[in-house]
């Protein structure tokens, strides 16, 4: 709060998270949304499979092909991609109720999903990169996931080079040494992007009555 009386309220931010698979990204998205109740995250539709502990609702909303397609059609989006072979998007009305709350939305999305949001609501839009600390550390945590094949790996660090190759058009980035210090550098850049002029409404006022009529 800031100003007496008088609250500024804030415009919601849209805040993304990219990486490539294996740099942390989702723990670091989940310890925001735990400490943040000004942060709500975007559950996204998928018509890829359901992993083991994953849940309907929570991690994404899984879809046959011809809903997704549905969907699509009917510009219930934000944003879709077809990322590796399977079908992605961000259903539009929770991000809108969201941010006409005043409260920040977080995108766990890829590069094309990114851009597209810059695209339609640039304003809005904080884009962060998250990248592992090294090649060989994201290699090692891609293999420590399961007992995998090793064309599986190959082809997991494949699909990392090409996410990675994005992260120039990022506004920041962030190399995942160690999680605590990359939980408090996100924060960081979140509260900031808060205190950007632009997204507090109202402040224009409330510094006029605290500098006076004359
Ligand atoms: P996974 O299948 O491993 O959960 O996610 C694969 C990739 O798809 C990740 O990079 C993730 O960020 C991205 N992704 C998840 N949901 C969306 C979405 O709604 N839109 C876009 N563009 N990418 C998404």
């Amino acid at each position: 709060m800031i100003g007496g009386d008088l609250k500024v309220a804030r415009r919601g931010l849209m805040f993304i998270l990219s990486s490539p698979s294996g740099a942390g990204k989702t723990t670091l998205a989940e310890r925001l949304l735990e400490k943040d109740d000004e942060m709500v995250l975007s559950v996204s539709a998928t018509t890829r499979q359901r992993r083991p502990g994953e849940a309907h609702g929570k991690d994404y909303y899984f879809v046959s092909e011809e809903e997704f397609t549905r969907m699509r059609d009917e510009g219930e989006f934000l944003e879709w991609a077809n990322v590796f072979g399977h079908y992605y998007g961000t259903p539009r009305s929770l991000v809108e109720d969201v941010l006409r709350q005043g409260k920040d939305v977080l995108f766990d999305i890829d590069w094309q999903g990114a851009q597209q949001l810059d695209e339609v609501a640039g304003e809005d839009v904080v884009k962060v990169f998250i990248l592992p600390p090294s090649r060989e550390e994201l290699e090692r945590r891609l293999r420590q996931r399961a007992q995998d094949p090793e064309d599986v790996v190959q082809r997991r660090m494949a699909k990392a080079d090409a996410e990675m190759s994005h992260w120039a058009e990022y506004d920041y980035v962030i190399v995942n040494y160690d999680l605590d210090e990359s939980e408090e550098l996100l924060r960081s850049i979140l509260f900031a992007e808060r205190l950007k002029r632009r997204r507090q409404i109202g402040l224009a006022a409330i510094v006029k009555e605290m500098i006076g009529e004359g």
